[in-house]
């Protein structure tokens, strides 16, 4: 809790910064109604940046981020003479998560910020916002409560949704060099789509309260503490759900690095801190520096690193995927994606290290703009019983750093 005096001292700066601002621009201000004494709670920071992230994908500025005391606030300077209002308005009145943000305009040199036509409505009992806040009608707590719980509720499903989407756009792309597809087994008899389906539904639910993870924590190099059994209650739900069919137990690994290092990074996005910096911090636990035991990584332990290899590099080639995807199709930077790594799964099927090589090279080489090709490379595949299901991983992941995106500003 900080002090008043504090708040009070910084939302003076803060007013003056916003002043000074508004000699040459549109300013629109993007924070987190957040009650009482304490405004850096965790929900602030999603909540803040959120709004701010559709101010910015509205108008293309990015924002200045003003964390103080006073909590985290997105401050955008604009040029263009439009109808701000308007926008901001319908954020506030017609979202679901709109009453829970202040989002105000202040106009070129003007003094104050745009005022409402409509008395903003208290959260709690639609009351005019202000004669509750003078009356003190709420206790802090029920009103922190109220947003805390509204703000996970909403977030919850959008992060599952996210995830969801981006497990089912990998799933049914088609001609996938063995990989499961919505008509093929491709060389997994052991699994169909209806059974991937089944392993999605059976993990989301814990991937995404590992971004909750990060959101609230104070240190990342303690983050995998509690990360790594949550980990393995993953896995053994999926195989449970399965029938002891792995499915995803590469992606879960690595969403479950991921997400938590977005939660963390949306707290500190005012350093500039990168989410893929944070990952490689959550790798750096001995719970994934410890010996592996997978296949593969004894005979080749020198050079050959699989996914955890990718953890220490911060995920070089999901970053890599997730930029290539915005102007690539989704076989073209999967076969690249293969090139790239150390595929495990790969490795595995292929038996020999030179067998590996061999089919590496053949789908990392495949002319993806030609259908009848995709289709040869894969029946090969297929009568090799050969898969590519680390490749898979990070695709999957690729695509959902890019929904995320969309999500939230980072
Ligand atoms: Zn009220």
């Amino acid at each position: 809790m900080q002090g008043l005096n504090q708040i009070l001292i910084d939302r003076e700066k803060r007013h003056n910064l916003i002043h000074s601002l508004t000699k040459d621009y549109n300013v629109i201000t993007v924070k987190a109604n957040v009650a009482g004494g304490c405004k850096n709670i965790y929900p602030s920071f999603v909540l803040s940046n959120y709004y701010a992230n559709l101010i910015y994908k509205k108008w293309g500025y990015k924002p200045i981020i003003d964390q103080n005391s006073d909590g985290i606030c997105y401050i955008f300077t604009l040029k263009d003479n439009i109808n701000y209002k308007e926008y901001t308005t319908f954020l506030e009145e017609q979202t679901p998560l709109g009453r829970l943000v202040d989002i105000d305009v202040h106009l070129k040199n003007s003094q104050s910020s745009v005022s409402r036509n409509i008395a903003r409505k208290c959260f709690l009992c639609d009351n005019p916002a202000f004669v509750c806040g003078r009356l003190k009608s709420h206790p802090i707590s029920l009103l922190n409560d109220f947003l805390t719980e509204k703000t996970r509720d909403f977030f919850r499903r959008e992060i599952s949704k996210i995830i969801k989407e981006s497990l089912l756009c990998e799933l049914e792309l088609e001609n996938k060099f063995g990989l499961v597809t919505k008509t093929t087994s491709g060389s997994h008899p052991d699994m169909d789509y209806f059974l991937m389906q089944k392993a999605q539904d059976s993990i989301i639910g814990d991937i995404t309260e590992s971004f909750f993870i990060g959101l609230k924590g104070n240190d990342p190099s303690k983050l995998m503490d509690v990360l790594r059994p949550m980990g393995l209650e993953c896995e053994n739900n999926m195989l449970k759900a399965t029938n002891g069919v792995n499915a995803y137990k590469g992606f879960i690994f690595i969403s479950m690095i991921l997400l938590p290092s977005l939660g963390y990074a949306l707290k500190e996005v005012n350093k500039g801190v990168d989410v893929f910096e944070i990952s490689k911090i959550l790798a750096s636990h001995k719970s994934v520096v410890a010996p592996l035991n997978t296949f593969g990584y004894g005979a080749y332990k020198d050079s050959f690193f699989g996914v955890r290899g990718e953890a220490f590099n911060g995920f070089s080639t999901v970053q890599k995927a997730s930029k290539a995807l915005n102007s690539n199709s989704l076989h073209k930077v999967l076969c690249t994606i293969v090139g790239d790594i150390d595929d495990t799964v790969l490795l595995k099927r292929a038996k020999s290290f030179e067998r590996y090589l061999y089919f590496k090279n053949m789908i990392s080489c495949v002319d993806t703009t030609n259908t009848a090709e995709l289709k040869r490379v894969t029946e090969i595949c297929v009568e090799n019983n050969i898969s590519i299901g680390g490749a898979a991983d990070i695709l999957c992941c690729g695509i959902m750093i890019n929904k995320l995106k969309q999500l939230f500003y980072f």
